[in-house]
C-alpha cells in the first residue's frame, strides 16, 4: 500500500485523481461534502492532535497502529478516506492477472467475492468500513471494521475499502446502503487496488 508521509510534521489533503465533479455513481454534492468537509475535518483534527503525541513525523500507517483515543480516530479516518478516494476512477473496473487469480482461489469467483463484500458492508451495524486485505499467509480476507478501524491494526495489508458511514451515501442513496455498495463496483479502479499488494 501507498503510505502517507507528513510534511514538516503535518499531513496535507491529497488531491483527487479525478477532480471534484461527479464520479459516476457518486454525485458531485456527495463528493464535495465527503472529501471537502469530512476528510478535511479529519486532516485538521489529526494535525491539531499530533504535536506532543510522540508520533510526529511518522507515516500515517504507524500513527494508526500506535495511537489511541482521538488521535487514533482521526488518523484512521484520514488513512481510510485516502484509500477510499484514491481507489476510484474511470477505468479498470474489473480485476485481472494475479489479483483476479487470488480472488478466484479464495472466494470462488469475482461475483462471489462481490456478493460477500457487499453483504459484509450491508450488515455492519452503525458506522464503519468493509475491507479486502491480504493476510500474513498471502490469502485474501474480507473484514468489517467499526468507526475508524483499519486492518493495519491487525497486521493485515489493506487493498480495497467501501465506506459505510451514512455521510458516504445518504445524499445519493438515503437509507439504501445496499444499493450504494452494489453501485460502487462501477467506479473501482482495480489497477490501483492491485498496486497496493506491494508496499512502497
Ligand atoms: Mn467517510
Amino acid at each position: 500500500m501507498k503510505d502517507i508521509l507528513p510534511v514538516d510534521g503535518r499531513f496535507e489533503m491529497v488531491e483527487l485523481p479525478y477532480g471534484s465533479g461527479a464520479l459516476g455513481v457518486v454525485s458531485a454534492e456527495t463528493l464535495g461534502f465527503h472529501y471537502g468537509k469530512h476528510l478535511k475535518a479529519y486532516v485538521d483534527n489529526l494535525n491539531k492532535l499530533l504535536p506532543g503525541s510522540g508520533l510526529e513525523n511518522m507515516p500515517i500507517s504507524e500513527v494508526v497502529r500506535k495511537a489511541g483515543g482521538g488521535l487514533y480516530n482521526n488518523a484512521g479516518q484520514v488513512l481510510n478516506h485516502v484509500m477510499y478516494f484514491e481507489q476510484f476512477g474511470m477505468a479498470n473496473h474489473e480485476p485481472s492477472g494475479e489479483l483476479l487469480g487470488m480472488i478466484e482461489r479464495d472466494f470462488g469467483s469475482f461475483g462471489a467475492f462481490q456478493k460477500e463484500f457487499e453483504q459484509k458492508g450491508a450488515t455492519l451495524f452503525g458506522s464503519g468500513w468493509v475491507w479486502l486485505s491480504l493476510n500474513g499467509e498471502g490469502r485474501l480476507v474480507i473484514t468489517q471494521e467499526a468507526n475508524a478501524g483499519n486492518p493495519v491494526r491487525s497486521g493485515l495489508l489493506p487493498l480495497l475499502t467501501f465506506d459505510v458511514w451514512e455521510h458516504a451515501y445518504y445524499l445519493d442513496y438515503q437509507n439504501r446502503r445496499a444499493d450504494y455498495l452494489a453501485a460502487l463496483w462501477q467506479i473501482v479502479d482495480w489497477q490501483v487496488v492491485e498496486s497496493r499488494m506491494g508496499i512502497d
